[in-house]
């Protein structure tokens, strides 16, 4: 079977992954190629974030290699915190503190308007990368709502909804989410190859 790496050590991305491929690849994480190194994130897109992870493997462990970079982007605040979606109040993946100093910076604005957005990059598989994108529109709320999902879900609402991510299930969030859209586009284009992908580098 051909395999590939997600460059994640997140069993619940793994997971969704190899349920949406439906056992047509071997989807390995990092830690299934022994890597556990701190794959440096400091590109000025989540596309560079994405690329370089990806990259990352294949030039280092041969492995042909898909990775994800996201973040949510809010309008009043000129697209803060995009990038830096996970330190974005100091330490990573502060949740808690994440939201905190949102709220803080959205207090008294009126524009409450919001995306998440998700890039990934995918080497190995064509002569040059390949990128898949999904996005998703929403709204800040003004106090966290909802106990499920994980980073700002408790302050996001999607156009269309009355609940946050944190109230949805992770079946409804999936359906629409910035995540659930972009591996469903690289699933797509994964699903149309034929077998004698992806080129290994090994
Ligand atoms: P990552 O690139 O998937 O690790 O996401 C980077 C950061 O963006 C996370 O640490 C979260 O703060 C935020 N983020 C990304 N996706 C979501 C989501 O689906 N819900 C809430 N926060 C998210």
């Amino acid at each position: 079977m051909e395999e590939f790496v997600f460059a994640t050590n997140n069993p619940h991305k793994l997971h969704e992954l190899r349920r949406l491929l439906d056992g047509r690849f071997r989807v390995l994480g990092l830690a299934d190629i022994g890597c556990h190194d701190d794959i440096p994130e400091d590109a000025d897109s989540f596309d560079g974030n994405a690329l370089a992870k990806a990259q990352w493997v294949y030039s280092r462990y041969g492995y042909a290699c898909a990775a994800d970079d996201s973040g949510l982007c809010v309008d009043a605040l000129g697209g803060a915190p995009g990038i830096h979606s996970a330190r974005f109040a100091g330490a990573h993946g502060d949740s808690k503190a994440n939201n905190a100093r949102l709220l803080e910076m959205m207090a008294g604005k009126t524009d409450r308007k919001a995306a998440f957005h998700t890039a990934i990059a995918l080497v190995g598989f064509a002569d040059s990368p390949m990128f898949f994108h999904g996005s998703v529109q929403g709204s800040i709320l003004e106090a966290p709502h909802g106990e499920g999902g994980f980073g700002y879900d408790p302050l996001f609402v999607p156009d269309g909804w009355d609940r946050t991510f944190a109230q949805a299930s992770e079946d409804e969030k999936n359906a629409v989410s910035h995540r659930g859209r972009a591996v469903a586009a690289l699933c797509k284009y994964l699903d149309s190859l034929n077998t004698s992908y992806p080129h290994q580098n090994k």
